[in-house]
């Protein structure tokens, strides 16, 4: 049983191909099912696409969803696609993303902190001249806010949560209880967390979460996923059968995708 849960398109500003094409390189791939997670609109915004290389603009949510349906129609016989988004989480503007999945037939929901102290986690110049203290001010400030996204309810799965390494590896080398008590309050929650194969086109390589913080995940019960965070074709399924036997190695058992928003578990 192969699955892809998170990839991107053009309609984010800052991928390549279509919907369409991100199907055909997963049937290709023999995968048995794909969601499609293009970044969320900034909902809480007042304008219609504040920052169109990084999402699309509010108004071009129903479409997205609609090309979706209509995909998973047309392909029916070849592939399960899934209605899926990666949405951004800002702990203080929960209300107008639960409004809008609210409304749309999604098979599941992707939260992900982006920003921390209002910055991009993947600003490389956020780090300039900080010491290990700031540094740890931000791990700190990131994991609780994983947490919260945990907690709200809002999400089935948590996205790429060590991200920070991403642009930045010394990231890891901070060591705080904060981490220990995200994982449980996710744990408790039932969230899953994506395998993310991306880190391999950033700095840090391989992916995320670390293997020691998989051990640590599957220790206050976890339950995990995977996603190649795809931001062209080919990348779809990257790496899914590496993650699978390191997973298999760590001691988990089974992983998930999600159906209408129910999770479906499935022998690794
Ligand atoms: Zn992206
Ligand atoms: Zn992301």
């Amino acid at each position: 049983m192969k699955f892809d849960l998170h990839n991107h398109h053009v309609r984010c500003g800052h991928a390549e191909g279509t919907i369409e094409d991100y199907i055909q390189a997963a049937i290709q791939k023999k995968l048995d099912v794909i969601g499609i997670s293009d970044h969320s609109p900034f909902f809480a915004s007042d304008e219609e696409q504040p920052h169109p290389r990084i999402t699309m603009a509010k108004g071009e949510f129903p479409a997205y969803i609609e090309e979706i349906r209509q995909l998973k129609e047309k392909y029916i016989n070849d592939i399960e696609v899934l209605i899926g988004v990666e949405s951004d989480y800002f702990p203080d503007q929960e209300a107008p993303y639960r409004k809008q999945y609210g409304k749309y037939p999604m098979d599941y929901v992707i939260g992900s902190v982006h920003f921390v102290n209002g910055i991009n986690i993947f600003d490389t110049s956020r780090w300039e001249g900080m010491d290990d203290a700031g540094i740890r001010q931000v791990k700190e400030e990131y994991y609780r806010q994983i947490a919260l996204s945990a907690k709200s309810g809002m999400f089935d799965i948590l996205g790429h949560i060590d991200a920070l390494k991403g642009y930045f590896p010394y990231a890891s080398e901070i060591d705080t209880p904060e981490v220990d008590k995200t994982l449980r309050i996710i744990g408790e929650e039932g969230t899953a967390i994506e395998i993310n194969t991306s880190g391999k086109t950033k700095y840090c390589g391989g992916w995320y979460p670390s293997d020691d913080l998989l051990e640590r995940a599957l220790y206050y019960n976890v339950p995990v996923t995977f996603g190649s965070d795809a931001h062209v074709p080919e990348r779809i399924g990257e790496d899914l059968e590496e993650v699978r036997e390191r997973l298999k190695q760590i001691g988990y058992r089974s992983w998930r995708f999600f159906r209408k928003r129910r999770p479906v578990d499935v022998t690794l």
